[in-house]
């Protein structure tokens, strides 16, 4: 239900302690609370047992938690769970996890809705309503930590940033969410088990290289020929390849961190040997590895998973090259939950 209280997760530490000085309390409440609000992802000021009721009521009157809610979740026969994730306004975005045999992976979104029009995913279907908030980020991924300690018995290992939206059209929340999932006083994990998933937006890729970012990042090229990628990808005209290259060339520069490109083959769009031979000099000019994706469909007859000798052809031609490529199945798919699919069907 949306109020007129502010929610209390957009002060940082040092406002919650100037509150609470300004209230002629100690300052040290603020790290109190603050403690409650991330680490241990409290829903409710009522939950805070070492405030006095007093404190607590204090709260309650000047701010909400907007706190996101699991409207659905849907289990895949291959383990795989989505939340339908209702946020403070009514909208809902979808996250999911990913069990393996060794990890537990969280697939997050960033936007609801997504602002580019790639032709192949469900999610450009929906208009972009808003950008996420740093706690909707999170509190996805405390969502699927609980439940993976539920269900799998062990916690969360990994976070992509795959779900819907565009992570690097809302790139301050995202990098204030990942501060806090990275902190001790947050959910203290790795940055090296992040992954940052974008369409690819130059100039943000170069701004998260100044910035020193310790996360992995993955682009979603699904060609390295121009003509066919702005047939798919329409933004591409105004990103164009050789600015992506740039981009890519200064964040490896910085960072030396190799880059995971996304890439699916489908029929009759790339996957000629032209196709493949673009790919491999794009693959050269930094290091890096290809993640082929099957597709997933959504109800486009323009798109087909295209047929095995291709994906062969390319396998083949990467290696000869000494490129890393791994081949990825999808998960979910029965429930809508794969790469692509996720457009609040339910
Ligand atoms: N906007 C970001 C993150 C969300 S998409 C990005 O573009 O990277 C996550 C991944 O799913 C991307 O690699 C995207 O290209 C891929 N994808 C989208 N639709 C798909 C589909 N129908 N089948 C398989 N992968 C898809």
């Amino acid at each position: 239900m949306a109020t007129s209280k502010k929610d209390i997760r957009a002060l940082s530490k040092e406002q919650l302690r100037e509150f609470f000085e300004k209230q002629g309390d100690k300052a040290f409440r603020g790290n109190q609370v603050y403690e409650w609000l991330w680490h241990k992802a409290a829903q409710r000021f009522e939950d805070m047992t070492n405030l006095s009721k007093e404190t607590r009521d204090m709260l309650e009157a000047h701010f909400v938690i907007n706190h996101i809610k699991v409207d659905a979740m849907q289990r895949s026969n291959d383990g795989t769970v989505k939340n339908a994730v209702r946020l403070h306004d009514g909208l809902i975005v979808e996250s999911v996890l990913i069990p393996t045999a060794t990890r537990t992976t969280a697939c997050v979104s960033s936007q609801v809705g997504c602002s580019l029009d790639c032709k192949f995913c469900a999610t450009a279907r929906l208009k972009r309503m808003r950008n996420l908030n740093p706690d909707e980020i999170y509190d996805q991924v405390v969502t699927i930590n609980n439940e993976s300690k539920l269900y799998f018995n062990r916690p969360l290992s990994n976070i992509v940033f795959m779900g819907m939206g565009e992570p690097l059209m809302n790139y301050n929340n995202v990098m204030k969410a990942i501060e806090k999932i990275t902190a001790s006083e947050g959910l203290g994990m790795s940055p090296k088990r992040i992954t940052v998933s974008t369409s690819g937006v130059p100039k943000m890729i170069k701004k998260m290289a100044d910035d020193d970012v310790k996360f992995n990042l993955a682009v979603s090229l699904h060609s390295a020929i121009d003509e066919v990628r702005t047939s798919i990808m329409p933004f591409n005209e105004h990103f164009p390849l050789e600015d992506l290259r740039e981009a890519l060339e200064y964040w490896y520069a910085k960072t030396k961190r190799k880059i995971s490109y996304e890439y699916v083959v489908w029929k009759g769009i790339n996957d000629s040997q032209k196709d493949i031979d673009a790919l491999v000099k794009f693959c050269k000019y930094v290091p890096s590895k290809v993640n082929i994706i099957e597709y997933n469909p959504i109800d486009d007859g323009d798109f087909k998973q295209a047929n095995n000798d291709a994906l062969e052809n390319y396998i083949q031609c990467l290696e000869k090259n000494r490129i890393v490529v791994n081949v990825r199945r999808s998960r979910g798919k029965d429930i809508d939950a794969a790469c692509g699919q996720l457009a609040n069907k339910s």
